[in-house]
């Protein structure tokens, strides 16, 4: 835990989200500025910065499966959805708790930007 990590404040419920999905492992919200229909985020519970400090594989399948599960409980896991990490300042990460965003409900053109 990090005391003055947003996703941290979030997980301890010190700051407001819209949970939608929580186990051992992982804590799912809405993103603020929701880039989708459905727009979440999948965060482990215990502070890693980024992918690059990320060393528990099984945190990481966490993240995956807890991704997969919300995707049917929003109903886009058959018309499709991605899953993004984006990783320091060139893919854009603004928060340094690693987190995966799951997009869907509507089309989405490759390659990202
Ligand atoms: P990144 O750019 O680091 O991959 O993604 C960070 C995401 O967190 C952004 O999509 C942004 O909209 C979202 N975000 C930033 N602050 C908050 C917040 O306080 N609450 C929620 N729910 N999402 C946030
Ligand atoms: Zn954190």
């Amino acid at each position: 835990m990090a005391d003055d990590c947003l996703f941290c404040r979030i997980v301890r419920q010190e700051i407001p989200a819209k949970l939608v999905y929580e186990n051992e492992h992982v804590v799912a919200f809405r993103d603020i500025n929701p880039q989708a229909p459905v727009h979440l985020l999948v965060v482990p519970r215990e502070h890693v910065a980024s992918l690059n400090e990320a060393r528990d594989a099984s945190m990481l399948g966490h993240l995956s499966l807890a991704a997969a599960e919300i995707a049917r409980s929003e109903g886009i896991a058959e018309s499709g959805y991605r899953t993004v990490v984006n990783t320091n300042r060139a893919a854009g990460q603004t928060v340094f708790h690693v987190h995966l965003h799951l997009l869907g409900g509507r089309e989405l053109g490759w390659p990202p930007g």
